[in-house]
């Protein structure tokens, strides 16, 4: 590492709090060698109170960009020159591209939710989408299948804090894209959930329901929902294999884990700070377990 780092190295970073067990940094930087690029990446932990400053910073260090993860990725918004359509929509970023000063803000994680399925030769376009969840990683789920031209997106969530703002986005993405049809769900609802998975193509869970500590539970109480052919795809990466996906597995269902997704939206920030390709396989070899 300390033999390509020279007076010219231009910094990238991930903001957000805590950041010490992001993989981030050995992904980009490994890619960064790979490709003979001239840019290190470092994390930084930034509380909320002050992402306004690391923006500054980002300006006056001529860094080339910034990722965004938990707690910042909402605050950073107000702080953008432009936002990409998904970032718009959702209101949150987590990736920052710095034009010369020109702060443009973009959400990855659909792209990387979307970009994973594609790369199993699975394209959501047309596809009825069943989605548990209303909070960020599920936001961009269905705001990146609608934008991609899924036919139909029924989501589920519990009736806590997320739940006005699941109802809120999904008005959203309905009259952004008025050919998907978009309607949500109290996740309590057990019958309806296995009436929309039913009918659906893909199944998605983005709560953080099948992380520890919740390891042990999973959205789908009743696993009579799953049925060979069904997508099942879990945003939660650890564990790799959640209760979700290995109830799935047993169904004959196609079973997708987060680590996936995880590596896509790499993928594609990768692509806005460089303009290059992600060296996938070789990354994908070394640091994911999905092969
Ligand atoms: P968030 O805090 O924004 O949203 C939490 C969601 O979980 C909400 O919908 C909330 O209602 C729901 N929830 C919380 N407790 C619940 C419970 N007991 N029962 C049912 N629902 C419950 O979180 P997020 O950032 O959207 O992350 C959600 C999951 O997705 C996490 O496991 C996170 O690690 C993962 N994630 C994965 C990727 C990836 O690239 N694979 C990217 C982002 C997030």
């Amino acid at each position: 590492m300390e033999n390509r780092i020279s007076g010219t190295t231009r910094l990238l970073g991930l903001i957000g709090s805590p950041v010490g067990h992001s993989g981030s940094p050995a992904m980009y930087n490994y890619s960064f060698q790979k490709l003979g690029l001239d840019y290190v990446y470092v994390a930084f932990d930034v509380k909320k109170e002050a992402v306004g400053k690391a923006m500054e910073a980002m300006r006056t260090f001529g860094m080339r960009g910034m990722n965004v993860t938990m707690p910042d990725k909402t605050e950073a918004v107000q702080y953008m020159d432009e936002l990409s359509p998904a970032a718009r929509l959702i209101g949150a970023v987590n990736t920052i591209v710095n034009d010369d000063g020109k702060l443009i803000g973009y959400i990855t994680d659909g792209e990387g939710f979307v970009n994973n399925l594609r790369d199993r030769g699975i394209d959501v376009a047309g596809k009825k989408i069943t989605v548990a969840g209303g909070g960020g990683a599920a936001t961009a789920i269905q705001v990146q299948c609608a934008l991609d031209g899924a036919r139909e997106i029924s989501i589920f969530n519990r009736k806590d804090a997320f739940f006005s703002r699941t109802l809120e986005m999904a008005e959203k993405i309905q009259k952004e894209k008025p050919g998907c049809i978009v309607r949500a769900f109290d996740l309590a609802d057990d019958a309806k959930m296995k009436e929309e998975i039913d009918d659906s193509d893909i199944f998605v869970n983005a709560t953080i329901v099948g992380m520890k500590p919740l390891d042990d539970q999973s959205v789908v109480k009743d696993p009579s929902a799953f049925r060979p052919g069904l997508i099942v795809c879990d945003a939660v990466y650890n564990p790799k294999e959640t209760k979700l996906l290995r109830e799935a597995k047993q169904a004959g269902c196609t079973c997708i884990s987060g680590e996936g997704m995880l590596l896509w939206q790499g993928v594609s920030a990768f692509k806005l700070y460089t303009g290059q390709d992600m060296p996938v396989q070789e990354v994908r070899e070394k640091f994911f377990a999905v092969q």
